[in-house]
Parts: structure tokens; C-alpha cells; sequence
């Protein structure tokens, strides 16, 4: 497993590379946005992403990797901040951790992290099996039922649904489907939601899959079933 470390002060990417290297993973370090550009090339399986870089700001990397990436992405950041902190989630990164912070708990999210998104599993069940989404097959099934979803609908909530928890901005979600951000669109990823909503949800006013982050766009919140 390769992880790319993004950040500029030596004293934390040290410590980080220290710990993490004491796991098992191979440690990439930059110190400016710009080698973290051109490190990505390489390949990685995670990158921790400092938002204070000499450089490029970090929220800018992060925007730019999401264009052709879901490499998973935990953001070091001083702003503790709730909309700070919402704002990072909403341009893709998958979790934060607020400096100072502790060695151990950073790669304990990597861990967590990793486990989430590297399944990649073709089948997600959520809920104790009352949804499960075949990304092979492209078959939805809920309470054992199929479900009969457009080509869009399906693509919108596998994506969310691959990770549950993180938030997507209407826009994010805009590109998803189109493949680029096309401001005018974002409106209409409401009434695709809407559908899937009705189609998935036992009381779409009340959903209990499809949450609304006000302000934000959508996130997936059904618990994942242990195989
Ligand atoms: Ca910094």
C-alpha cells in the first residue's frame, strides 16, 4: 500500500512517515502542492493532505484530484471550524483529522479508511439486506424486490453508496453523470434524487439512505452489512 503524505512542515510529515513506514506502508512525502502533482503520476492507494501548503492551497489539490480520481483523500487541517470542515468534505476529501493531533489516530483513520474504500465491493448491502446494489450487474434489489432504476439513477447512487458517510456537492454528483461541472445542471441532480428516493425509501420524507446535507448536496447514510 502507497501513501503520499502532502505536507510542508518536516517535524509532522517526519512523525507521520514514522508511523506509518512502523505499519507497513510505503511513504511518499511532499512538501509543496506542485511535487504533489507531480508525485500523484506514481499511483497511490491513500494521500493525507495538509490544506497549509507554501504553494498551491490543499483544497485546490484535493479539487483537482476529484476531477479523475477517487483515490481516497484525509485532509491535516488547523481549521477546526465546522464549515471549514464541511467545505473539505464537500470537495471530496473522505475524512479530516485537526492539528494538533495524535500519530496513533491518524493511522487509525488510514486503516479505517482503507477498509472502507478498498473493498471496492461489487455488491453493497445495506440495512440488514433491505437494499443491495450489484455495481456488475447493475441490478438494485430492495426488501428482495427488483427495483427498476434509468442508467443516471443507478450511477448516482452507486457513487454515493460506495461511500457511505461522505458528502457529494450537487456539482460533484453533476460530473459523475456528465462527466464534467456543468453549473446549470445541479438543480436536476435534486429530482434524480427525488425518484431514486421514492424508489428506495420506505418514507422518502423520512429517508433513511439518501440524506440531505443542507447548503451542501446529498450523502448516503444506510449501515453497510458485514459479509
Ligand atoms: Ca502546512
Amino acid at each position: 500500500m502507497k501513501i503520499l503524505v502532502v505536507e510542508d512542515e518536516k517535524k509532522i510529515s517526519d512523525i507521520v512517515k514514522a508511523y506509518l513506514q512502523k505499519e507497513g506502508y510505503a511513504v511518499t512525502v511532499a512538501s509543496t502542492g506542485s511535487e504533489a502533482i507531480d508525485f500523484l503520476k506514481e499511483g497511490f492507494d491513500l494521500i493525507i493532505l495538509d490544506l497549509m501548503l507554501p504553494d498551491i492551497p490543499g483544497e485546490e489539490i484535493c479539487e483537482m484530484i476529484r476531477k479523475d480520481s477517487d483515490i481516497p483523500i484525509i485532509m491535516l487541517t488547523a481549521k477546526s471550524d465546522e464549515e471549514d470542515r464541511i467545505k473539505g468534505l464537500g470537495i471530496g476529501a473522505d475524512d479530516y483529522v485537526v492539528k494538533p493531533f495524535s500519530p496513533r489516530e491518524l493511522v487509525a483513520r488510514v486503516k479505517a479508511l482503507l477498509r472502507r474504500t478498498k473493498g471496492n465491493k461489487r455488491i453493497l448491502s445495506f440495512n440488514g439486506g433491505d437494499l443491495v446494489i450489484d455495481t456488475a450487474s447493475l441490478e438494485v434489489r430492495k426488501g428482495n424486490s427488483p427495483l427498476t432504476l434509468t442508467p443516471t439513477e443507478f450511477k448516482l447512487l452507486s457513487t454515493i453508496a460506495e461511500r457511505p458517510g461522505q458528502v457529494f456537492t450537487r456539482l460533484q454528483l453533476v460530473n459523475t453523470i456528465l462527466g464534467y461541472d456543468f453549473e446549470g445542471y445541479d438543480r436536476t441532480i435534486d429530482a434524480h434524487i427525488k425518484n431514486i428516493r421514492h424508489k428506495i425509501e420506505d418514507d422518502p420524507r423520512n429517508p433513511s439512505y439518501i440524506k440531505t446535507v443542507y447548503g451542501v448536496g446529498y450523502k448516503f447514510i444506510g449501515r453497510l452489512d458485514e459479509d
